[in-house]
């Protein structure tokens, strides 16, 4: 793999660390154009999440000429026809986490089936502007209350499949063993050559 040096289309941290710590021992250095002193505000206008990241990632390479890596990612509920769906982030007006959280528990309240699951759409736009398209999943079920102290968004009420842990109970080392983004991220390195094996 000959790229030393990504950039993350995204203004979440808690996205970027999770990012970071996956592409350090691969050796490749994950910024984002805070980092480099460019502010961004991409609307999201797309109806899906590959449109969404598609968007956020054009609108980066405007601003930078290394690679890109966008992802647009949420949280789809059985119980919910798929809701939030794209719209994880402003499920309340104030697209506040925790208001969030407890407006979903609202919606969930007389539902039995609480099967979720998380999509992560992931966009790779290289040096030559050729864009590539991945995908990821992570499959759980949402608690009754919040639990756990870290991550961000829909984490302390997603329970991970075949585990007794919402995803606020993991440290972001224990989080990206399982994400949604982790195996969009983890095709990605494939496609770029790295063999996880070797
Ligand atoms: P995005 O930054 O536009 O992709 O918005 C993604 C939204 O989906 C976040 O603001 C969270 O509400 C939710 N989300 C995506 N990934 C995760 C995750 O790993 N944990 C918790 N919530 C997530």
């Amino acid at each position: 793999m000959n790229v030393r040096k990504i950039c993350v289309a995204t203004s979440n941290q808690g996205k970027l660390r999770e990012y970071q710590a996956m592409m350090e021992p691969l050796g490749i250095t994950a910024t984002h154009p805070t980092e480099m002193g460019i502010e961004m505000n991409v609307e999201e206008t797309g109806a899906t999440f590959f449109e969404n990241a598609r968007i956020k990632a054009h609108a980066y390479a405007k601003k930078t000429s290394l690679p890109i890596l966008a992802d647009d990612s949420g949280l789809m509920v059985d119980g919910l026809n798929g809701a939030p769906g794209i719209k994880s982030k402003r499920l309340t007006p104030g697209e506040d986490d925790d208001e969030n959280n407890r407006e979903l528990l609202r919606r969930l309240k007389d539902k039995t089936n609480r099967k979720a699951h998380f999509h992560c759409s992931l966009v790779y736009l290289d040096e030559k502007n050729d864009m590539y398209h991945f995908v990821g999943r992570l499959d759980g079920t949402i608690a009754q209350v919040p639990h756990g102290k870290h991550g961000f968004g829909y984490d302390p009420l997603f329970i991970v499949d075949g585990t007794n842990k919402t995803l606020a109970d993991m440290n972001t080392e224990e989080k990206n063993k399982h994400t949604h983004r982790f195996h969009a991220l983890r095709q990605w390195q494939v496609f770029m050559g790295w063999n996880p094996c070797k």
